[in-house]
């Protein structure tokens, strides 16, 4: 079955080359799909060995620990890396770049998308994360989403209200997105790029964006900003080994180099516990933790 994939199978890989923190041991299995039906091969492999699948697109939002991963890993960034364009709806595969739809979208005089402007993303990891700002997340523009039962088949899906939550879209289990429609408005290029470099520059200005982190590492708690609690607790430019807090954005950590997971780790299980002891506050993580 793996010997039928016309895409990459990779074994011990380690996935600290493909994630943004720079960040993780290996996969056993690592699989760099074609096509659907590469995709179709290594989830029948997976399910007849028994072993679990973990999917990564852009790997912009993992923390993949040491030890890395037992199991079957579909790295989708590339893969099914269309995207089509009909009257003001965009169809788009789950390993389209969410910076390039954009572009190629506004190049075309359509926009509406611009608050998910500098988010990098693959559109299969921004809909699983449901990535976007309080001005608008992926989840407000998509029309329909299409995904790989673990038994090969195709499903489609209308989401109505309620389907994308906050930083989350609940997917049937051990599926896989492969791609959705999204909603697209006419909209002329230079107002569209204005904008973007609106956005853009307020990123750069409250992100650490140049630098390896995973972006934001806790969701906001009801009613709070996660940030400003991080702050307030002294936690700005807190290290350990490699992995600092950020002291441009407390809710993002970096790797400032040789940083390992279990750094990242020890610093979350810090922030988390001062901001429990100090405001009575829980906070979720939304980064996703993946491996053993
Ligand atoms: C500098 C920086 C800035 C950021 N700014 C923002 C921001 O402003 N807003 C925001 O929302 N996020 C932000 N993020 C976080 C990140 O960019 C988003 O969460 C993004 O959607 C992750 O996409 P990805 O393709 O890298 O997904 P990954 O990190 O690879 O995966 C994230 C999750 O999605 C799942 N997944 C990925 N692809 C699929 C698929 N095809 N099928 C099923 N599950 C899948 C994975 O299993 C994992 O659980 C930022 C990150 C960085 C590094």
């Amino acid at each position: 079955m793996l010997g039928e994939i016309r895409g990459e199978v990779r074994f011990k890989e380690l996935l600290s080359f493909h994630t943004s923190l720079r960040i993780g041991g290996p996969a056993d299995i690592f699989v760099v799909p074609q096509d659907v039906e590469d995709m179709r091969h290594a989830l029948k492999f997976a399910e007849r060995e028994q072993l679990p699948v973990f999917v990564v697109g852009g790997g912009n939002n993992v923390i993949v620990k040491d030890r890395g991963i037992r199991g079957v890993v579909l790295r989708l960034e590339g893969c099914l890396g269309r995207a089509e364009f009909h009257g003001e709806e965009a169809v788009a595969g789950a390993g389209v770049g969410l910076s390039a739809l954009i572009r190629e979208a506004a190049a075309l005089n359509l926009g509406g998308i611009e608050s998910l402007v500098g988010i990098p993303a693959t559109i299969g990891g921004a809909l699983a994360t449901n990535a976007g700002t309080a001005d608008g997340r992926i989840g407000d523009f998509v029309s329909a989403v299409y995904f790989l039962h673990p038994d090969g088949t195709i499903g489609e899906f209308k989401p109505g209200p309620g389907n994308f939550t906050y930083k989350a879209f609940h997917l049937p289990p051990g599926s896989v997105l492969v791609g959705c429609r999204l909603r697209l408005h006419r909209r002329p290029l230079a107002e569209i790029q204005k904008e973007i470099k609106q956005r853009l520059k307020v990123k750069k200005s409250t992100q650490p964006l140049a630098l390896a982190s995973a972006g934001c590492v806790w969701k906001n708690p009801p009613g709070a900003e996660a940030t400003r609690l991080l702050e307030k607790a002294g936690l700005r430019g807190k290290r350990l080994g490699a992995a600092e807090i950020s002291t441009k954005n407390a809710n993002f950590i970096i790797n400032r180099g040789g940083a390992t997971a279990g750094d990242i780790l020890g610093l979350i299980d810090l922030a988390r516990e001062r901001v429990h002891h100090q405001f009575g506050v829980p906070l979720e993580t939304e980064i996703r933790i993946i491996g053993d």
